[in-house]
C-alpha cells in the first residue's frame, strides 16, 4: 500500500529486553497502530562478538506477552523476509559493490596494529581520534601490493568533504552535524560481514520504513545513515529520538546497575502484569497532556502521538512502577491473581508441585487477603508465610505484646471458646471473639493483639476473623498454646 505507515522494532540480540528496549518497541508499535500501519521486529545481528545465543527470540516472546505484536518478523515471514541481518549478507553485498563501484566507498586496508599506532599518535596530538582515512586514495598498485601482502580489506564509506548533515527529528527539532567532523566509517568489516550503520539503511529502505523511532544514543549515527541515503539517491525516513531513562540519582540508567530491575524477564518472573508494565513504560516519555494516568494498550492506540514525547529525560520510579502494578492486580479477577501467585508458593516450598483442588481454594482464599495490598505477586510468599510454616516468627514489636499483663488471660479464653466451637468459620470465629472479649473484660487493641500476634507473629495484618479462619483451628490453638505455656521462651 503506497503511503501506508511502517515502523520497526530493530533490536541486536545482545541480552535481554530491557526496559530501555521495550520503551522503543512500544513506541513504534503505537505510533504505527495508531496511523494504522504496520509494525516490524527486526534483529540486527552482524555485530557477531555482541550475540547472545537465542536472545532474539526471547526478547520477542517476552515483547508478545507485553502485548507488542507485530507484523512482520523473523517467526511469521512478511513481504519483506528475511528479517533477520545475518540471512541478508547477499543484499547488502550488491549495495556495497555499488558503493565501491561509484567510489563512494573505498578498500582500507590498514591493519589493526597500523589503526591503533594512528589512533594513539591522534590522541597524544590533542585530536579526537577519527577511523584512518589513509587508504581514501589507495593507487591500484599499492592495492595489489597490499593483497599480495595478504591483507583484507575493510570497507570504508567516504564522508563528503564541508557538508551540514540535518536530522529534522520529530521529537528534537533541527539537529546539525558537520560532515568535517566525521571520519570516514566504515561500513563492511574484513570477514565481509557489514556494520550496523550500513545495514539499518539498506533494510529500513527495503523494508519500506517511514519512521524510525529509537534511543537518543543512536542520534549521532543518524548523519552517517543520512549520507548513505544520499549516497544512493534514497528519501530517508522520518526519524525520532528518545531520550534518555534516567535512574533515580539522575544518571544515566546503567544496564550493570543490579539495584533497580531493568529487563521485562524480571518483571515477568516477580509476577507483575503486563498491562502495568505498558502502562508504566509508556509515561517514560510520554504525557497525555492531563491528570490521568491509567491507560489501557487500546486508550494508547488511540491517543499516543509522538508530540506529546518529551525531549527530556525521563526518571525511572520503581515505587511509581509497584504502585502501578498494585493498581492492575487489584482489579484483576482473584482466579488470575491466586493462579499467578501459586508459583511462588511452590518455590519457596511453601505448595506442592500438584496440590489438590482443596489446598488450592485454600490459597486462593489466602491470596485474597493480600490482593489489595501486594505490588507484585511474588510478594505473596513472605505476606503470607504465616500460613505455611510451622514456627511462628516473632519479632521485636510482637514480644512486646506479648509482654502485656493481660495476654494469659485473654489466651486461655480463646483456647477455651475457640476450642469449643462446633464449627470452625470466620462467623462462628467471630462469636467466639466476642466470647472472649466478655469473659475478659478486655477490648479493642487489648483484646485483639496478643491474639493476633500469639497466632501470626505479627502485628500488623489482614482480617483477623478470616486469618484465624484460614490458619486452621489446629494451627491456631497450638500457637496460643504455645505462648501460653512458654511465654518466657518465646519473647527471649
Ligand atoms: N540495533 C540497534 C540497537 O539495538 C537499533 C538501532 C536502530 O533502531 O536503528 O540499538
Amino acid at each position: 500500500m503506497a503511503n501506508e505507515v511502517r515502523l520497526r522494532y530493530a533490536p541486536s540480540p545482545t541480552g535481554h529486553l530491557h526496559i530501555g528496549g521495550a520503551r522503543t518497541a512500544l513506541f513504534n508499535y503505537l505510533y504505527a497502530k495508531r496511523h494504522g500501519g504496520k509494525f516490524i521486529v527486526r534483529v540486527e545481528d552482524t555485530d557477531q562478538t555482541r550475540n547472545v545465543e537465542n536472545a532474539a527470540e526471547k526478547q520477542m516472546e517476552n515483547l508478545k506477552w507485553l502485548g507488542v505484536q507485530w507484523d512482520e518478523g523473523m517467526d511469521i515471514g512478511g513481504p519483506y523476509a528475511p528479517y533477520r541481518q545475518m540471512e541478508r549478507l547477499d543484499i547488502y553485498r550488491k549495495y556495497i559493490d555499488q558503493l565501491l563501484a561509484e567510489g563512494k566507498a573505498y578498500y582500507c586496508y590498514a591493519t589493526k596494529e597500523e589503526l591503533d599506532a594512528e589512533r594513539e599518535e591522534q590522541i597524544a596530538r590533542g585530536e579526537t581520534p577519527k577511523i584512518s582515512e589513509k587508504h581514501r586514495n589507495v593507487t591500484p598498485e599499492q592495492r595489489e601490493q597490499y593483497e599480495r601482502e595478504g591483507r583484507v580489506p575493510s570497507i570504508h564509506f567516504r564522508v563528503p568533504d564541508d557538508r551540514v548533515y540535518v536530522v529534522n527529528d520529530l521529537i528534537r527539532g533541527e539537529v546539525t552535524f558537520e560532515s568535517n567532523g566525521i571520519g570516514d566509517f566504515v561500513i563492511c568489516r574484513p570477514d565481509g560481514i557489514p556494520t550496523y550503520n550500513f545495514a539499518v539503511v539498506i533494510d529500513d529502505y527495503l523494508m519500506k520504513i517511514t519512521h524510525v523511532v529509537r534511543g537518543e544514543e543512536h542520534l549521532s549515527n543518524t548523519p552517517r545513515q543520512l549520507m548513505i541515503y544520499e549516497a544512493f539517491g534514497w528519501e530517508p525516513p522520518k526519524f525520532a529520538h528518545l531520550a534518555l531513562i534516567l535512574n533515580q540519582d539522575g544518571k544515566k540508567m546503567s544496564k550493570r546497575d543490579e539495584s533497580i530491575i531493568q529487563f521485562i524477564e524480571q518483571y515477568r518472573e516477580l509476577g507483575f502484569l503486563p498491562e502495568a508494565i505498558v502502562n508504566f513504560l509508556v509515561l517514560l516519555g510520554w504525557s497525555p497532556g492531563g491528570e490521568e494516568e491509567i491507560f489501557s494498550m487500546d486508550d494508547l492506540i488511540e491517543r499516543f502521538s509522538l508530540e506529546r514525547v518529551s525531549k527530556s529525560p525521563a526518571v525511572f520510579d520503581s515505587t511509581k512502577m509497584n504502585w502501578m502494578n498494585n493498581h492492575y492486580l487489584k482489579n484483576k479477577p482473584l482466579e488470575i491473581i491466586a493462579e499467578m501467585c501459586l508459583p511462588h508458593l511452590q518455590k519457596a516450598g511453601f505448595v506442592e508441585e500438584e496440590p489438590t483442588p482443596e489446598k488450592k481454594e485454600w490459597v486462593k482464599e489466602i491470596v485474597a487477603l493480600y490482593q489489595e495490598q501486594m505490588a507484585y505477586c511474588a510478594q505473596i510468599v513472605p505476606l503470607a508465610a504465616l500460613f505455611f510454616l510451622e514456627d511462628v516468627v516473632y519479632d521485636e514489636e510482637a514480644k512486646s505484646v506479648l509482654l502485656e499483663p493481660q495476654v494469659p488471660d485473654v489466651l486461655a479464653s480463646f483456647r477455651k471458646h475457640v476450642g469449643a466451637l462446633e464449627t470452625y468459620t470466620p462467623d462462628t470465629i467471630k462469636a467466639a471473639l466476642k466470647e472472649v472479649q466478655k469473659e475478659t473484660g478486655q477490648k479493642g487493641k487489648a483484646l485483639f493483639m496478643p491474639i493476633r500476634v500469639a497466632t501470626t507473629g505479627q502485628v500488623h495484618g489482614r482480617d483477623l476473623d478470616r486469618t484465624l479462619y484460614l490458619l486452621g483451628r489446629e494451627k491456631v490453638l497450638e500457637r496460643a498454646e504455645r505462648v501460653l505455656t512458654n511465654r518466657e521462651d518465646v519473647v527471649r
